[in-house]
């Protein structure tokens, strides 16, 4: 995102902000970390798959997203704030990048894919996500 896009969202916004589509932020780390101790072995980034998934378990025919809950608006979040000026600039922006998110997910599962979307905010309890990972991560 350029930044200017970002120059008149308040402080707290814009340093959110600008870490959106970056590669290796803390919630994916933590995410891979947790996969790797588990056993797990896995792509990064794959390109070649609808939204492409930061995380893809091949053999496990499964894509993980790690989504920072401010941009892909994590429903009922504290973090998925609204920025206080340009709000309309910026609904739009966020309901475009959720349109996204969702038919990838739509096209990743009728091509048979398991996918799981794991946000920010559920990405610092590892124990919970370790719960989670192993119950919906196929056989
Ligand atoms: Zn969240």
């Amino acid at each position: 995102m350029p930044l200017n896009e970002s120059a008149e969202v308040s402080v707290k916004h814009s340093d959110r902000m600008r870490r959106v589509g970056q590669k290796n932020t803390a919630p994916e780390v933590a995410v891979r970390r947790l996969l790797y101790t588990l056993g797990y072995r896995f792509r990064l980034n794959v390109a070649y798959l609808p939204g492409r998934p930061d995380i893809v378990l091949t053999a496990k025919k499964t894509a993980i997203f790690v989504h920072g809950c401010l941009w892909h608006r994590h429903f009922r979040c504290a973090r998925a704030t609204m920025p206080k000026v340009n709000v309309q600039f910026w609904q739009e922006k966020f309901s475009r990048t959720k349109q996204r998110d969702d038919a990838a997910i739509r096209q990743l599962e009728s091509a048979g894919w398991k996918t799981i979307v794991i946000w920010e905010c559920e990405a610092t309890t590892e124990g919970e996500l370790t719960t989670r990972l192993l119950r919906e991560i196929p056989e």
